[in-house]
């Protein structure tokens, strides 16, 4: 942006007026290639790295770190690096699947379903030559090119893939190795390998400050220049070899360095009409601080937008809420359709309801081992159903009860042995690590549900899984009840909770005004409500039944709660003004009154959008 203005500024300005050094160029050239790029800026850069830092190497040498441990990350670097012919559509997919696939659960090579991949096959046919322990110097060059033609690599560019080929050719010998010493000896020599072609034609000169040296321009821009990067960080041979050594052998040892950097930084300052410093306040959240050798220069904040735009380009991203999109998903004929789900959510976050249920996206998640609420969710909710379903129509007593609790431990026992049962995604199962932390939980969860099924003796079981669908006002409401169970005149609709806290419904809509519409007002109390879905099954099992109803909760926590059923009477007060409220707010949908912001509360602790939400910073 300030290249552009001074050229406004000044129209006598040709681009090659201007020099751009960095500390030391191999971390900036992405950055220097997007941002020209995308400003349009034309640029030479003299790349000055060694080849050990050509991104056409690092994924030779990817390779390596795949042969060490088969990770998720590793196989996705090599199947997603442009430098080799891999199908990139099955990586697409491959990426997709496996995150699918072992969410939560953590990635683990299991061959049979990977070898279904055409990429994977392909690679695995590569990977032979180098899977063995030891080897001449000549058999691991011989491996590793072979590799690379199986995998069809191409270079960076046409210079810097002759340097490699020459490099392994060179390293031919006799001498016997294992495959970290090959890789370590390939690694230094790719170090000791400069290459030096500068790219482009003509435009603003860029490159690393020492070959910066005699080249007189008439505006220089020095980016970088932090207390971190100046003095520049070591090198590898410089924390090996002792400074005495060092000073012997003509190396660079830090008081050397100390002197060119000054030297350079004097000889910028003083030889060229104008010089900018620049440095970032922050990188990857950490603070940083202008350079000790600018201690003399005053510094001024030079704020850059998040989006911009230049003429004749358009921004690059703006959040808006798309009505057109949210019409097409929820409305039809004249009503609008949502789950008690799908409300519930809109509660909690219009924000997260949009990105989800709106866009349909999802967060891009590596698969770890981690807790996946959802999925022990599902395992717990489809047991205790398989457990009841065969009473269906009956009356609980001790019999039955007793068919219940047995029925229950095999069907949970059973799901986490055959995940892939209820979850087509999770054909590979559970890996062993993650069934030893699951089994733990089955006899703490059995007791709980035998507990409550003696508590539930003499009530009769309607059904599970229940669905119906009611209107109100302008909106068709759909829901699944758990289990449905009747207790004299009474419907009791039991929702299963695998979570630590039972919900909370209030005993009156929240005077809550952080949910506000286009114009600030506050948002219909069925929006305000801590938990809807409570509410919304009330209603639902309300008319559905046509009569009066109950919402129980039954906690199937692995965490031994003291209390493990709560019952909601308070509901049947609440739930005319609730009903009257829905409508109100089919109404805002119908005249866009309504703004998709994010809840900021407390459910922003589990939610997956969390690191990419605009209320992170906040
Ligand atoms: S982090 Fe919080 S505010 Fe952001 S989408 Fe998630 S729940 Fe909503």
């Amino acid at each position: 942006q300030q290249i552009l203005a001074e050229i406004r500024e000044n129209p006598s300005l040709a681009w090659e007026d201007f020099l751009v050094v960095f500390p030391e160029m191999p971390s900036y050239r992405t950055v220097v290639k997007r941002i020209f790029g995308r400003m349009g800026i034309p640029y030479r850069m003299t790349p000055g790295y060694t080849l050990v830092r050509d991104p056409s190497i690092v994924s030779v040498l990817s390779i390596f770190d795949l042969l060490e441990a088969q990770s998720w990350e590793n196989l996705m670097n090599v199947f997603s690096s442009p430098f080799f012919d891999f199908n990139p559509k099955e990586t697409a997919r491959f990426s997709l699947e496996t995150r699918e696939e072992f969410a939560g659960v953590g990635f683990f090579p299991e061959k049979k379903w990977l070898g279904r991949w055409k990429n994977y096959q392909k690679l695995n046919k590569a990977l032979a030559g180098l899977k063995k322990n030891t080897g001449t110097l000549s058999d691991w060059s011989t491996a590793l090119l072979n590799l690379i033609e199986a995998l069809g690599w191409h270079g960076c560019e046409a210079e810097s893939s002759s340097m490699f080929y020459e490099i392994c050719e060179n390293l031919r010998g006799e001498d016997v190795v294992d495959r970290q010493t090959f890789r370590r000896i390939l690694e230094y020599a790719l170090e000791s390998a400069e290459v030096e072609k500068s790219k482009g034609e003509f435009g603003v000169r860029i490159m690393g400050v020492l070959d910066s040296a005699g080249i007189e321009t008439e505006i220089v821009f020095f980016g970088g220049a932090t207390d971190a990067a100046l003095p520049t960080a070591a090198s590898r041979h410089e924390f090996f070899l002792p400074d005495g050594l060092k000073k012997e052998l003509g190396l660079n040892h830090y008081r050397l360095q100390i002197a060119r950097e000054r030297l350079d930084i004097y000889r910028l300052k003083c030889g060229n009409r104008k010089i900018f410093f620049t440095y970032p306040t922050k990188v990857n959240g950490i603070e940083q601080s202008k350079s000790l050798m600018l201690f003399d220069l005053d510094e001024f904040p030079f704020d850059t937008p998040p989006v911009f735009s230049l003429t004749g380009t358009g921004r690059l991203w703006r959040l808006q809420d798309d009505w057109e999109k949210f019409m097409e998903r929820f409305y039809d004929n004249g009503v609008f359709s949502f789950s008690a789900t799908q409300l519930d959510k809109l509660a909690t976050c219009p924000f997260r309801f949009y990105l989800e249920e709106v866009e349909g996206v999802f967060p891009y998640e590596v698969p770890s081992i981690e807790e996946d609420p959802a999925l022990w969710g599902l395992i717990v909710h489809r047991a205790a159903q398989d457990a009841a379903v065969r009473f269906k129509g009956m009356i609980i007593d001790a019999q039955s009860a007793a068919g219940q609790k047995q029925l229950f431990e095999e069907r949970l026992e059973f799901y986490l042995n055959n995940p892939e049962s209820i979850d087509p995604h999770r054909a590979t199962g559970f890996s062993p690590v993650v069934k030893e932390f699951l089994k733990p939980r089955v006899p703490i969860i059995c007791r709980m549900f035998n507990t409550l099924t003696d508590q539930h003796i003499g009530h009769k079981i309607v059904d599970v899984e229940h669905k119906c669908t009611e209107t109100i006002g302008k909106i068709v409401l759909t829901g699944k009840f758990d289990r449905i169970e009747e207790n004299k005149d009474l419907v009791e609709v039991i929702d299963f909770k695998t979570g630590r806290d039972f919900p909370v419904v209030e005993k009156n809509a929240p005077d809550r005004n952080k949910f506000l519409d286009a114009s600030g007002n506050p948002l219909p109390a069925c929006l305000r409500f801590s938990n809807t879905q409570f509410i919304l099954y009330y209603l639902l099992a309300k008319k559905h039944f046509s009569k009066d109803s109950l919402v129980i909760a039954w906690k199937l926590h692995f965490q031994e709660p003291d209390e493990i059923e709560k019952r909601y009477p308070h509901i049947s007060g609440i739930a005319d003004e609730f009903e009257k409220s829905i409508e109100e707010l089919a109404e805002r949908f119908l005249t866009r009154n309504f703004r998709f912001l994010p809840s900021r509360d407390n459910s922003c602790y589990y939610c997956d959008f969390r690191d990419f939400c605009p209320a992170k910073n906040e």
